[in-house]
Parts: C-alpha cells; structure tokens; sequence
C-alpha cells in the first residue's frame, strides 16, 4: 500500500489506469431480470478482481515479466485495456492529450517512438512519424514487442514517449532502451500517475544519472506528473536507487 492519493483525485488509492470500481449503470431492473441483473453484478466483481490482479502483476514485476503475461493469456490484455479505458475516461484531462498538444507544438518531421502506446491514440492525433510499441495489438499500427527492447536502431529517433507506461520494476532498463534509440538532445516526455512518485527529487535525480536533463515538470495535475527531459549523452552505468516509482494499486470497494 502506498501513500495516499493527492487531494482531488477522487480520494482513491493509486488514482491511475484502472479498474472500474463503480459498478457500471444498470438499466432499470424488471423484477423477472433480477437474476440476471444478479449474475451481471457477480460477473462485474470477478472481472474487477481479475483486472486487480493483473494490474498488481503488471506493477510488480518485469517487463519480460508482463510480456510472458500477456503472451501466454492475450484475453488477459483486453480485460486490462477495458479497465484502463474506464478508468481514464473519468480523469477531467486524458494525459495522453498533453502529450499530442506538446506534439502539435513542435515540427511534425521529429520522429517519435510511443513506449507502451496502448491503442495509438497518439499516432493517430499528430502528423509526426510514430512508432508505437505495446505488447498487444490493439491497432494495427502497434509493433509487438516488450518495450525494454524495441526493434530501432541507436538514435533514430528524436522524442520517446512514456504516458502512463512506465509500469514494470525494470524502469531503468526500459528508460535505458529510451535513451539508447534517442537522438543526443532529443527528448523523453514522461507522464505518470502522481501518487506512484515517492521522492520527486531523487527521481529527477536518478534520471540524469540515466542521462536525462530535465527541462520541464508539471506537477499541476493531481492525477499525473508531466515531466520532459533532453537526451544528455548515454547514462551512467551502476544502480540508481531513486529511480523508483511505487506500483499504482487498487482496493476493492
Ligand atoms: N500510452 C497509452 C496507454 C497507457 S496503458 C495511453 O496513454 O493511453 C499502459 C500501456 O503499456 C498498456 O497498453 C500496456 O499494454 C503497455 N505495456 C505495459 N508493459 C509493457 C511492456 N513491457 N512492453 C510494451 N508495452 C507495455
């Protein structure tokens, strides 16, 4: 268990992708539909509890971890994706929206690399050149792969994107393949849940041990952290123990 959301982010713990705690409105229940209304209700609960335990999985361990995950179970992936779904939908700004409006702001030519891309909403919001990396296929724009190792070249592209994505314990491999297909002075866009950052400092800091100059945070949001950093140079080897995030979990209401 973590520390507890910021105020405002509807109270509730780990205030992230998530499940859908509510339970979904239910027409009007003819007194013959009630076992059916009852069955509906049960079969919510145990797909809220299925998403809960996928969810831990996924925060808990690796990215190879949550690749073997999904490999073996890809029913598994569109249970978590329908629980994501429903719960961003609640957020009053969807961070990926911050992230095409940065986008826009910029040269469409910069190539971008989306790092956990879910279904491309960003591809599909900007005219930049997007390689999307997810571990299922939720669009036929997505390349499947665990995004500690994307099929790009070193330094081919000029901004990496990690929104909402930074989920497996390996972060600083996965930010290591960021910064290894990342042009020298591009830039890594970072937008994460606010109650997953434990010590802000420490992270920043870890972050230009990883290489990353951080150029902006935005910490206005009390549902996420938008945080954009420039590429510096390849990182420095050893372990960085600020570079740590605390799982986004869920307790069932
Ligand atoms: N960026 C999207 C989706 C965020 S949900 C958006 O903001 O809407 C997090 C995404 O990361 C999910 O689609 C999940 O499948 C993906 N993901 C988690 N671990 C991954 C891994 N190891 N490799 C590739 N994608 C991963």
């Amino acid at each position: 268990r973590q520390q507890e959301p910021p105020a405002g982010s509807g109270g509730e713990r780990g205030s992230g992708p998530g499940p859908p705690e509510a339970p979904p409105e239910a027409p009007p229940e003819p007194r013959s539909g009630r076992s059916a209304a009852l069955r509906a209700r049960m079969e919510e609960r145990l797909l809220g509890a299925r998403f809960r335990y996928l969810n831990q999985q996924l925060y808990t361990g690796s990215s190879q971890d949550a690749a073997r995950l999904f490999r073996t179970d890809p029913a598994a992936f569109h249970l978590y994706h329908r629980g994501f779904e429903r719960q961003v939908r609640r957020w009053p700004e969807r961070p990926v929206q911050r992230i095409v409006r940065y986008l826009r702001r910029r040269p469409a030519s910069l190539v971008v690399a989306d790092f956990g891309c879910g279904d491309c909403t960003l591809a599909a919001s900007v005219k930049n050149q997007v390689h999307c990396f997810d571990l299922v296929p939720l669009s036929p724009r997505v390349t499947v792969c665990d995004m500690a190792k994307v099929p790009l070249a070193a330094e081919s592209v000029d901004v990496a994107v990690f929104c909402l994505a930074l989920m497996g314990t390996n972060l600083q491999e996965i930010l290591g393949e960021a910064n290894r297909v990342l042009k020298l002075g591009g830039t890594l866009m970072v937008a994460e849940v606010a109650s997953r950052f434990e010590d802000t400092r420490a992270f920043l800091k870890a972050m230009t041990q990883l290489g990353f100059k951080t150029v902006s945070k935005d910490f206005s949001s009390s549902y996420f952290y938008l945080l954009e950093f420039t590429k510096t140079g390849p990182g420095r080897p050893g372990p960085a123990p600020g570079l740590r995030l605390l799982p986004c979990l869920y307790k069932r209401r």
